[in-house]
């Protein structure tokens, strides 16, 4: 595979913001926005900018296979693409979905390019501001083709991130709970990708998560380790998005990430 050109992906993420993403942008109707497995929002325009976000990757590795969000919610066995010995790009072509029809400003296009299990590429667009952050496998972390580099700090109580309030089980929900008092701000964006980029440049420490989704992780995964942060599971190993469902610590680095596993076991 030839390197990925950086202005082909930014191209089209642009071209998919101003034709079918921000038309929309505030000017939602009714019938333009439904319900998925009975909780999550999504609407046409995530449905229409996947399947040109699908077109226009395919044409760059044609051979690749492909997994969207919304394809996945009527296809769940796509996700063993990422066993097959081959490209495959991931996208979740609107990061926030719930914020994008709220009129709010949090929302943004992921993608990302794996092969197996490992993650080559990754891109982070924010339409309202046309920004780009991307990452490239032992290469560096960008934002708009800038190195950053993650910040870390060590002190729980000089922290700012978020804890994610869905799907723990009991056990762990009453010990995030008390665990939360120890930093000095617990806030979620309701968008993953803004505090994916937060983390890298440092504005932000850390994000406690619960039942992953690959297109919702794996494109901030790659920009925060190669900010020179880390991403840590509650077995201590880094995330592996082709195995099921795990809990994860996302943070400005693995020392901070196990000082956070340290503090949830204490409560057992
Ligand atoms: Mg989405």
């Amino acid at each position: 595979m030839d390197k990925i050109k950086q202005e082909n992906i930014k191209d089209i993420c642009y071209k998919i913001s101003k034709d079918i993403i921000l038309p929309k942008y505030k000017n939602l109707k009714d019938q333009d926005i439904r319900y998925k497995n009975g909780t999550d929002l999504v609407t046409l325009v995530d449905i229409e900018a996947e399947k040109e976000l699908k077109k226009n990757l395919l044409k760059i590795i044609p051979k690749a296979n492909f997994i969207g969000e919304e394809e996945y919610s009527v296809k769940n066995e796509i996700l063993n693409y990422y066993n097959e010995n081959n490209y495959c790009w991931t996208v979740d072509p609107i990061d926030g979905t719930t914020n994008f029809v709220k009129g709010k400003e949090k929302f943004a296009i992921m993608i990302a390019l794996t092969y197996k299990n490992s993650i080559l590429y990754s891109w982070i667009y924010k339409p309202l501001k046309e920004e780009m952050f991307y990452a490239i496998h032992n290469e560096g972390a960008y934002f708009e083709d800038k190195k950053i580099y993650t910040e870390g700090i060590l002190k729980l109580n000089q922290a700012k991130g978020s804890i994610s309030t869905k799907y723990w089980d009991e056990d762990y929900l009453e010990k995030l709970k008390l665990l939360k008092n120890y930093f000095a701000e617990v806030k979620s964006y309701g968008c993953i990708g803004f505090e994916y980029t937060d983390i890298a440049l440092g504005v932000r420490n850390f994000a406690i998560l619960s039942k992953l989704s690959p297109w919702d992780h794996i494109p901030g995964i790659l920009l925060v380790r190669e900010s020179g942060g880390a991403d840590t599971d509650f077995d201590k190993k880094q995330y592996d998005f082709t195995s099921k469902n795990k809990n994860l610590i996302i943070g400005n680095s693995e020392e901070f990430n196990l000082k956070i596993l340290n503090k949830l076991g204490e409560y057992s």
